[in-house]
């Protein structure tokens, strides 16, 4: 019943020659593409509200056109969701598992088109589109593998004799998965893949930045065999479709990535039901912190503190965005910081060399512009580079480091590229850990030191749900670094990790003394 084991996807090494070429020769056939998306309901894609969509790397280029979910469509989806889900739930756990794994082979087949539409829907650099289409693939595979781990039998529990007591798992219902647009493709399809494989029907809305991405990806899982009626695609805005779906009394769970803000008014929707207590998947934010100590490489450390820092325009939950620097080595470090920073390439995302690409909208853009301009007053800039020539069409924010005294003068988590430094001295090591842990976001942690047991002990001190030790702090590959937070950063279970599809099932005992 364990299946065949289970192999990550091996993505793409842009340096072989023999791999990229056909792979850029393939992105190419996309670069002027423009795509008509909208809701897919029962697998028809529905008319609506209809906007432009424009790249944030440059706002005259247009993608293609999004048309939002009325509440006609999303009544729609709901009432065949709903309808389908008895078949659905009861459909052998090896079928929904097979179907799963057909979807991973359809994104690894479609990777190209795919990839285009991570770097010209949401900006992501190519380097970003062939981890996301990777992660989703792997998401798929992985949770395929669990299902049937979990679901294939009853798990039989011990009892008297004559009596057989089994335990099974099944299906909530209707699961509302809504997506953040940082990983269109690839928490889309986690959240989706978990959901269909532990046998819920899904009713499934994407960021409204980047629904394009999900509308394809949808459209895949259709043609891999998952039934129409049992994924409905509802893209739209939050505070209508997301308003809509989370209050409706039909649905059995909600699975969330996105703001902590967010999260809490899901939660509070949920809390008003009349007719049941639902669950809630929450993954949200972080003021995740790396801590560095005096026994530590600068060259390591710089390479990780930049990576983690500004890799996808610092728009990842797990990023780094206070740095804890030992005094004694904080100049060495910032002085190769420095240089490092200025090495960065910031453009185009659909170039290779680009590292830096925009941030999603004119509304974040404008939010980070302000915390930058605060944060100069309240600390010592160290270095904001400048914007090349060729950005001032997109959404561009100059990666940028502020020194500051202390991580109380943050208030809030700012998604973007933006690095806090702190200096410590060793003496205040304690200090530092009630200061990351005062504020209540629990996600990612790095260390960089060479003394184990001084790394370990701050792993265990700091509440956060993952650790790095002498390397960066994001890309959680699936099955290898589950991922999720705790506190402010989420409910968990961890995405990627072995208890994930246990919030997506509900339990049943049988007792049968026949
Ligand atoms: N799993 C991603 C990482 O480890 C972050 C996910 C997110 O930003 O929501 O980098």
């Amino acid at each position: 019943i364990f299946g065949p084991s289970r192999k990550n996807s091996k993505g793409l090494n842009m340096n072989i020659i023999s791999e990229s070429e056909p792979f850029f020769a393939a992105l190419d056939k996309f670069k002027d593409a423009t795509w008509n998306a909208g809701p897919l309901v029962n697998g028809e894609t529905l008319a609506g509200e209809t906007k432009e969509v424009v790249s944030p790397f440059d706002t005259t280029q247009v993608v293609g056109k999004i048309a939002f979910a009325n509440n006609q469509a999303v009544e729609q989806a709901l009432a065949s969701a709903k309808a389908a889900f008895p078949n659905w739930c009861n459909t052998p756990v090896e079928v929904r598992a097979s179907a799963l794994q057909k979807l991973a082979d359809l994104l690894e087949e479609n990777r190209e088109e795919l990839i285009v539409l991570c770097t010209r829907e949401a900006g992501k650099s190519i380097q970003d589109g062939i981890d996301e289409v990777r992660e989703a693939v792997d998401f798929c595979r992985y949770y395929a593998i669990q299902a049937k781990k979990m679901m294939a039998k009853p798990e039989l529990l011990p009892g008297p004799t004559g009596e057989l007591n089994e335990l099974f798992l099944q299906g909530r219902g209707i699961f509302v998965c809504i997506s953040p647009w940082n990983f269109p493709l690839a928490i889309f399809i986690g959240q989706v893949a978990a959901a269909l494989a532990a046998g819920n029907t899904v009713v499934a809305k994407p960021a409204e930045q980047t629904s394009i991405v999900g509308y394809r990806a949808t459209q895949l899982a259709h043609e891999a065999g998952i039934p129409k009626e049992v994924l409905q695609f509802l893209p739209g805005t939050g505070a209508t479709v997301g308003a809509a779906i989370t209050a409706d009394e039909r649905i059995g769970g909600v699975c969330f990535t996105g703001s902590t803000g967010t999260a809490k008014l899901i939660n509070r929707t949920l809390a008003m039901r009349e007719g049941a207590i639902i669950p809630l998947i929450a993954e949200t934010g972080g003021q995740n912190a790396m801590v560095v100590d005096s026994t530590s490489q600068p060259e390591q450390v710089v390479h990780d503190i930049i990576d983690s820092s500004f890799t996808s325009a610092g728009q990842r939950c797990s990023a780094l965005r206070v740095l804890f620097l030992q005094e004694d080595i904080a100049d060495r470090v910032l002085d190769v910081m420095q240089g490092a920073m200025e090495e960065l390439s910031i453009g185009d995302p659909g170039l290779v060399k680009t590292d830096v690409g925009p941030v999603i909208d004119a509304t974040a853009k404008a939010n980070l512009n302000a915390h930058i301009d605060h944060i100069k007053q309240v600390g010592t800039l160290l270095n904001q580079l400048e914007l090349p020539a060729g950005t001032e069409n997109g959404h561009f924010v100059a990666p940028t480091a502020v020194e500051i005294d202390s991580i109380k003068v943050l208030d809030k988590e700012h998604f973007g590229p933006i690095l806090h430094v702190i200096r410590y001295k060793a003496s205040e090591l304690d200090k530092v850990i009630d200061e990351i842990n005062s504020t209540g976001f629990g996600l990612t942690l790095g260390i960089h030191s060479r003394n184990e047991g001084h790394a370990l002990d701050l792993a265990s001190r700091v509440n956060v749900g993952n650790v790095y030790i002498n390397r960066n702090q994001i890309g959680a590959v699936v099955g290898v670094q589950p991922f999720g937070g705790q506190g402010l950063s989420g409910t968990g279970p961890k995405a990627g990790g072995p208890h994930y599809l246990t919030r997506f099932v509900t339990e049943k005992t049988r007792t049968n003394n026949i």
